[in-house]
């Protein structure tokens, strides 16, 4: 139907996609302000304020966070020409969808990118990524690139397994990973793990709009970002971070958001606290997952050691398509769901379960998704709401 000419449908849109997420009225709120002077006082006090609190989000003391105008494929792009030179070879594994993408970026640079193939089921296989490295005598690769939660399939790599590996390598790889829909969602601890450079957007875990690309960063990758030679000028870490030493930006930064990521980060990291958030992703996916086994369709991800905790992604059965199932659900329930991506299209729908979330927001929408599987004639084994309700009843 025309979006023009639909007629207005009462009551809450339900947003389950994973990401962007529910804005929080109260980051609304704090970001319906005036615009400021971006070379003024208040503003440094501000960025500032932004700068230091979010590095607790990241797990991460020392090194520097970056707070560029943009999105997570900005933060992709800034993570590699800061870090790396033409033709350097780097170790990406084909876990997805943004995996593939960020790839394909990577390729656009003219790195050499050794794309280690995958099934869209699984995570890195840090077995695999100990082979390559020790193979790699002459320390050609300069860098693991590994998304940690791959959105498109709900697969979640075991990052701590892959530092465990690079280790076991003795290799002087950097380690970058893209926590684009894990940061705020999924433990990730950046210092524990030695992560290089964590990539992220405002618009998932952080429950702000779409609009900042964020890059957090080691002094190795910092120290690396001298030597190295690609081409780069609006992501040049260099120059934002003098600018930011006093609290300013090169150029004028997305003010508004800063308001908004103060809140975001008052609410995560001091209110509900960074361990709470974690259990509570945990558990709702945990009842989104009994939900889609109850009513008897397949996991995406095939290894319960990499359930996401941020996203479920669930294949219909054979000859039902996915987008005219997400169709029905919007038009019918006013339920935005995640579109199957790339190799996926058609065939697998996911459940965004991230963000500013409680249990009743869960149970809505999985009832969408089971009136849903109803209507379009999918044949179901039994209630995944009742399921997924005698989950969320348990104790935490
Ligand atoms: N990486 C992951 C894991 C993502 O989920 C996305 C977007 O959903 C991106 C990168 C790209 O981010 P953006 O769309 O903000 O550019």
């Amino acid at each position: 139907m025309d979006p023009r000419t639909k007629p207005y449908q009462p009551g809450r849109h339900f947003l389950h996609i994973p990401g962007p997420t529910n804005v929080p009225d109260r980051v609304l709120r704090a970001m319906d302000r005036p615009t400021i002077d971006h070379r003024g006082p208040e503003f440094a006090a501000l960025a500032l304020e932004c700068l230091d609190g979010i590095k607790a989000v990241f797990q991460l003391r020392a090194g520097h966070v970056f707070l560029f105008p943009g999105s997570g494929t900005g933060a992709w792009e800034a993570a590699l020409v800061n870090t790396l030179s033409p033709g350097d070879r780097v170790l990406m594994f084909e876990t997805g969808h943004f995996a593939t993408l960020w790839r394909n970026l990577a390729s656009k640079f003219g790195l050499q990118v050794d794309f280690v193939a995958g099934d869209w089921r699984h995570g890195v296989d840090p077995r695999i990524v100990e082979e390559r490295l020790v193979a790699d005598r002459a320390h050609e690769i300069k860098a693991v690139l590994c998304v940690h939660n791959e959105t498109s399939t709900g697969v979640t790599s075991r990052i701590a397994e892959v530092r465990r590996a690079m280790d076991v390598a003795e290799h002087p790889a950097l380690l970058m990973v893209d926590a684009v829909s894990s940061l705020g969602s999924i433990d990730y601890c950046q210092d524990e793990w030695r992560v290089d450079v964590t990539i992220a957007g405002s618009q998932k875990g952080l429950m702000l709009p779409p609009g900042l690309a964020l890059t957090a960063v080691s002094e190795k990758a910092f120290t690396a970002s001298r030597a190295a030679r690609l081409p780069r000028g609006f992501w040049a870490w260099e120059e934002m971070s003098e600018a930011n030493q006093a609290g300013y930006f090169p150029y004028t930064p997305a003010t508004n958001l800063l308001y908004g990521l103060r809140e975001a980060i008052s609410m995560l990291v001091h209110e509900e606290g960074l361990d709470r958030v974690f259990r509570r992703h945990q558990r709702h996916a945990d009842a989104t997952r009994t939900a889609v086994r109850t009513w008897g369709l397949e996991l995406v991800c095939a290894e319960p050691t990499e359930y996401s905790s941020s996203c479920t992604g669930a294949f219909l059965p054979e000859g039902f398509d996915e987008v005219r199932f997400r169709a029905l659900v919007l038009d019918r329930f006013n339920l935005s769901l995640g579109a199957g991506l790339g190799k996926l299209r058609g065939k697998a729908f996911r459940i965004g379960h991230l963000g500013d979330l409680n249990d009743l927001m869960l149970c809505g929408a999985l009832c969408g998704v089971e009136m849903g599987l109803a209507e379009f004639g999918v044949p179901c084994k039994g209630s995944g709401v009742q399921a997924a309700m005698d989950r969320l009843r348990q104790p935490v």
